[in-house]
């Protein structure tokens, strides 16, 4: 089977065919770093994360670009409101770019912990200030954008006459208009209320500025992953990737920025989206409040969780479901979870003892193993389905927990492990490990507490010590010297340092 995906553009599931093989390029709408990262804003990350890593499994040579929004994002999609850096920045007392450079950093600690790699290009959107500015000058000679007050805005109606405004999210341009009767107020610029700024006169407040043929400004939101994505990805890319609240008005306007530009196409050519996390069935949002940063969810206890789940947890808790399905978080759903992925690295700790040679029959007779390898064959296929069928996930985890129960019955019964090859098990075993570490890019994560292990081994010492075991005392200093600490007999007791040697 091969893997298709689910194209929002086109609203139907198809076999996913490279523009130009054997590269596949794909492109996240990345975050605006002016806050910490929630748990909703994650998900895209891992989800895609999972989607390239997939993407090079199958032999793609795959190049990721993820951005980093520092500029131009206001706090209203309706183009009003303050950049909402600057507006963190100001009530800081900080430089816009010290806020952004914080917020990236902390963004990419966090994503590392989740496990998920760090894209190929991470371009910022005031880094490519040129780029942005070139498109706008394509989009003006096509006609389909004007200048008022050296600010540019993007002319939706014009381009509705030869385009489709509306095509990715399914909606005319008729019930656009109806729903935004009103809101035209404050932006007299514009000619109509769907037109969307593509360049944005600065204010002699404003510090982010920079100079452009219609005055100082900054670029429009929507712009930069246009711009962007065509800088390293070329005019018509693979894969754009981003939650379901990107879809309108922000992938919308890409889409529409591309078709006006020279580049004219629709970007990319396969939309996939994300869907929300919700807590309490209310989608988790930075705007409503609602939400768990993913600080406070690692530690733990926070937003109505009684404890904190670590980085895999939390990255198998998201990949438990399928990517177009909302997941909520609650203290029941994060417990499964954990007991999963435990499950699941448990596996993974019986992999060496299942590819040991089988030991051989009790009369020296060849086992027949066409039945078992058969049943093994069938498990270990059934394993991709899921991801080749719109990288369902869930259906693949699913389809881990078959085949581990199956292990376990291997790893405890001989017999049943002599009735299965050895190249069958070990087909198998790579298998379940590739798809667990490289795929779904779960880690095992030390959970031991060293200083206790620490505390417990120098109480057996002890104790060996006082009952004239000097036998067990030898291997306990031995065995901790290799780790790199001494033990100290000390009038005050046992103590412990590092070695120096
Ligand atoms: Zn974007």
């Amino acid at each position: 089977m091969a893997l298709s995906l689910y194209n929002t553009l086109t609203r139907a599931k198809a076999p996913f065919v490279p523009v130009q093989p054997p590269v596949v390029g794909v492109y996240l709408c990345g975050p605006t770093v002016y806050s910490e990262a929630h748990l909703g804003n994650a998900r895209g990350p891992v989800v895609f994360d999972v989607l390239t890593r997939y993407l090079r499994y199958l032999g793609h040579t795959v190049r990721y670009v993820r951005n980093i929004t520092d500029v131009g994002h206001l706090e209203s999609d309706a183009d009003t409101g303050e950049d909402k850096l600057e507006k963190a920045a100001r009530a800081q007392r900080l430089e816009p770019m010290q806020v952004a450079q914080h917020y990236a950093n902390r963004y990419r600690a966090h994503m590392a912990q989740l496990g998920c790699l760090p894209p190929d290009i991470e371009p910022q959107a005031s880094g490519h200030i040129t780029e942005q500015i070139g498109m706008i000058e394509e989009i003006m000679a096509n006609g389909l954008a004007y200048e008022v007050n050296g600010s540019v805005y993007f002319d939706v109606p014009k381009y509705d006459e030869h385009h489709r405004y509306g095509k990715l999210s399914n909606r005319s341009i008729e019930d656009q208009l109806a729903g935004t009767r009103d809101t035209l107020a404050g932006q007299d610029e514009k000619r109509s209320p769907l037109d969307f700024a593509l360049w944005k006169n600065a204010s002699p407040e404003h510090i982010m500025r920079w100079p452009s043929p219609w005055g100082n400004g900054f670029p429009g939101w929507h712009l930069e992953c246009s711009a962007m994505s065509r800088k390293y990805l070329g005019a018509e890319f693979d894969i754009h990737g981003g939650g379901l609240d990107l879809m309108f008005p922000h992938h919308e306007c890409e889409i529409a920025q591309s078709q006006g530009s020279h580049s004219h196409t629709d970007e990319a050519r396969v939309w996939m989206h994300n869907n929300m996390i919700t807590v309490g069935g209310a989608k988790m949002s930075k705007s409503t409040g609602n939400f768990i940063t993913l600080t406070n969810l690692f530690v733990g206890p926070t937003g109505g969780l009684s404890q904190g789940y670590s980085p895999m947890v939390v990255r198998f808790f998201l990949l438990q479901a399928h990517y177009r399905s909302p997941v909520d978080v609650s203290d029941d759903a994060l417990q499964a979870a954990r007991k999963g992925y435990r499950k699941l690295m448990n596996g993974l700790r019986l992999l060496a003892k299942l590819e040991a040679p089988a030991a051989p029959a009790a009369d020296g007779a060849p086992a027949d193993t066409a039945a078992g390898d058969a049943e093994l064959a069938k498990l270990t296929a059934d394993l991709w389905v899921g991801l080749d069928d719109d990288l369902n996930t869930a259906r693949s985890i699913a389809a881990l927990f078959n085949l581990l129960r199956k292990f376990n019955a291997l790893a405890t019964t001989p017999a049943a492990r002599a009735a299965v090859s050895d190249e069958a098990m070990a087909a198998a075993t790579a298998a379940y490990r590739a798809l667990v570490a490289d795929v779904l890019g779960l880690r095992d994560e030390p959970r031991a507490n060293a200083e206790e292990l620490l505390a417990l081994t120098l109480g057996f010492y002890s104790e060996a010590k006082a009952d004239k075991a000097y036998d067990k005392v030898d291997v306990i200093r031995a065995a901790l010297k290799d780790q790199g600490i001494v033990i100290k007999d000390t009038k005050a007791g046992v103590e412990w340092a590092y070695s120096e040697e």
